[in-house]
């Protein structure tokens, strides 16, 4: 269905005690079929009831996603899981006993409770507890899991404000709750556990290291980072260009700040020699130089903070399309802790336009 942009509601909640009655209101328009926007402590989610397919088949149509990327369910507890999934291997427990609510997505068996639609025609299925009151909240009203992508068009920078949802999907979808930012700026880890050992398959707001403590070993997916050598990437999305800002995107890695910025400058001379707009995306640590140079600079936290990066990251390539830039050239974090995640999405909105640094 066609909407036109007035008709998107947006409606202001408080992040931390979310008011009754919208959420009551926002609840009801999931359980009709309808599709919310809403905050969680990653990013901004797009909400359906994943138990009605044609629901669900209104995020791909409002996100232009491809079918076969399939969504995440998020579900309130980990109580709800033993309605929809007949055996939950212990390490879920174990898991859910530390990290949820929060960043960390389950990607386990799926016994014909969710449609095809939701798990990409998979038969496993991806769940979470988002670690958020709103969205908490919202799927308690519902009463029914709610499978949530990023609110985002498909292949954009995830939404991290309300106000990004409704640039994106104003007219699309029938409900933005706004909350606020949300927290960590980067979306869930996602850790399959339907192999002999758990692999990441998307790197995220949860930890190698911290997965770790509870369970041992755990292997990272050789598609993280792309590189794949011809493999089927085993999360779908993982094979899509994503998270991406209008203009191309250079990124730059693998070498200390001041080398890394000499080289930026060099290129960043180059391109604006053949009348280019470059714009640079760099951190505090760094920012100067470029901005002494002339060149319009967007600051993403620090580097020795990779959470910092992460909060910032997709509002500063966001903002670069208000700037109307020709082509950025990124600076590159260090992949301790998040900035793992920080640089496989850098690494995706790059599409492969990577320079590695002197190894
Ligand atoms: P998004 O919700 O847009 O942030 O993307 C969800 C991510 O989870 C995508 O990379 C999906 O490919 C991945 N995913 C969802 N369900 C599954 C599944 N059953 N198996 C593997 N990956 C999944
Ligand atoms: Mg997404």
């Amino acid at each position: 269905m066609e909407r036109d942009n007035g008709s998107t509601q947006r409606l202001v909640v408080d992040p931390k005690h979310p008011n009754p009655s919208v959420i009551r209101e926002a609840g009801a328009v999931l359980r009709q079929g309808g599709l919310v926007a809403f905050p969680t402590e990653t990013v901004y989610g797009l909400g359906a009831n994943a138990l009605d397919p044609r629901a669900v088949t209104g995020i791909f149509r409002a996100k232009g996603r491809p079918g076969d990327n399939p969504l995440i369910v998020h579900i309130e507890g980990p109580e709800a899981l033993a309605n929809y999934v007949e055996r939950i291997p212990p390490a879920v427990s174990k898991l859910a006993e530390r990290f949820w609510p929060g960043p960390l997505t389950l990607v386990i068996e799926n016994r014909n409770k969710f449609p095809a639609v939701v798990t990409g025609g998979l038969e496993t299925v991806a769940v979470r507890v988002p670690g958020h009151p709103v969205a908490l909240a919202l799927i308690r009203a519902a009463g029914v899991p709610v499978a949530a992508p990023s609110a985002n068009i498909s292949g954009r920078p995830s939404p991290t404000t309300a106000g990004h949802v409704m640039d994106d999907l104003a007219g699309r979808i029938d409900l933005v709750l706004d909350g606020g930012p949300s927290g960590l700026g980067v979306e869930s880890t996602v850790l399959d556990l339907t192999g002999r050992n758990p692999v990441i398959l998307r790197p995220g707001g949860v930890t190698r290291r911290e997965l770790e403590a509870v369970l041992g070993p755990v292997e990272l997916d050789p598609s993280v980072d792309g590189q794949a050598p011809g493999g089927k990437p085993r999360s779908p999305g993982m094979k899509y260009t994503h998270y991406a800002p209008r203009a191309p995107l250079l990124l730059f890695e693998g070498c200390g700040k001041e080398s890394m910025a000499a080289r930026i400058l060099a290129e960043a001379g180059r391109l604006a020699g053949e009348g280019r707009k470059v714009g640079i995306l760099a951190c505090e640590e760094t920012a100067q130089i470029y901005a002494r140079e002339g060149y319009p600079v967007v600051v993403a936290g620090r580097r020795s903070d990779p959470e910092s990066v992460a909060a910032a990251l997709y509002e500063s390539l966001r903002r670069f399309d208000r700037m109307e830039v020709d082509v950025i050239l990124a600076e590159g974090i260090s992949e301790d802790g998040v900035g793992l995640a920080v640089m496989n999405r850098l690494r995706r909105a790059a599409g492969g336009n990577i320079i590695a640094g002197p190894s």
